[in-house]
């Protein structure tokens, strides 16, 4: 399965990526793991890499896409990959699909890890870490006994001065200003999927898996989707018998509505009947029509 992780500072991705990398076994592609490593084993693109960020400028698309390139090369990435931390715009979506395109292997999944921002301005100023012993703690959700000092050493609890409000603030607008032209682009390719990173780590997962169960198995999804459309087929004609309307009209309305019409149509139909027979109408029942049921109804 090859996907793409979306998700702000603070949402959880990360640990979400790694459960996915036990249970899926494929590796987990972080645009700045990459980097480091292939300039620290001086491949021609990490040295490339590494004359670029000694210059004090960003690490073009096309070597990043080259790194990622190199990666998906190895045997490991043969069942697919989890892309964290690229691509952050659309040129380089673009790019990126351009690229799995000449592989044969194109992104099958976007995943949004979605969390309001409110939570994450709390997850991400409410950080202390123990000095001392390296413990991590929240102030909002999870509190170390004494505020202020570690459960486990009594160490002094310390506030990074990067997890201030207004930093986080400022990192949450970039954010999301970076990822919501992704999200219209991989909305508009069918394969944007969200899921809410609220509540617990393991629920979250399952939500996780149960949403890459239903996109990826494309067997799977194609049988259920033939099955779908074959079943609201039916229930188009049933409808349309039961309300001898032109089918337009009836396609227009939720299929829930339309049956429900039908079935009211078809109440309608047998009270116009007892009318038509009290009236004692020439014409055969069968051919009365709604129209002139109603008139048949007046002249009661
Ligand atoms: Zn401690």
């Amino acid at each position: 399965m090859r996907i793409v992780l979306l998700g702000a500072p603070g949402s959880g991705k990360g640990t979400q990526a790694k459960l996915l990398v036990d249970k899926y076994k494929i590796p987990q592609i972080s645009t700045g793991d990459l980097l480091r490593a292939a300039v620290a084993a001086r491949t021609e693109l990490g040295k490339k890499a590494k004359a670029v960020m000694e210059a004090g400028q960003l690490v073009s698309d096309d070597i990043v896409l080259g790194i990622i390139q190199e990666r998906l090369a190895k045997p490991d990435s043969k069942g697919g990959f989890i892309l964290d931390g690229f691509p952050r715009n659309i040129p380089q979506a673009q790019a990126l699909d351009a690229m799995l395109a000449r592989l044969g292997q194109p992104l099958q999944l976007a995943l949004l890890v979605d969390v309001d921002d409110a939570v994450l301005m709390k997850r991400l100023t409410g950080r202390r870490n123990c000095g001392s012993c390296g413990a991590i703690y929240n102030i909002y959700f999870s509190p170390p006994r004494t505020p202020g000092k570690c459960d486990h050493c009594g160490g002094i609890l310390q506030h990074r001065s990067d997890d201030n409000e207004e930093t986080v603030r400022n990192r949450l607008k970039v954010y999301h200003e970076q990822t919501s032209p992704l999200v219209s682009y991989y909305k508009a390719q069918g394969k944007l999927r969200t899921v809410r990173g609220v509540g617990g780590i393991g629920d979250i997962f399952r939500n996780i898996c149960t949403v890459i169960e239903s996109q990826i198995r494309p067997l799977a999804a194609v049988m259920g989707q033939i099955g779908a459309s074959l079943a609201a087929k039916s229930k188009a004609a049933k409808a349309k018998k039961a309300a001898a309307k032109p089918v337009s009209v009836v396609k227009t309305k939720p299929k829930k509505a339309a049956k429900k019409k039908a079935k009211k149509k078809a109440v309608k139909k047998k009270a116009v009947k007892k009318v038509a027979r009290k009236t004692k109408a020439r014409k055969p029942v069968k051919k009365t029509k709604t129209k002139k049921g109603k008139k048949a109804k007046k002249t009661k």
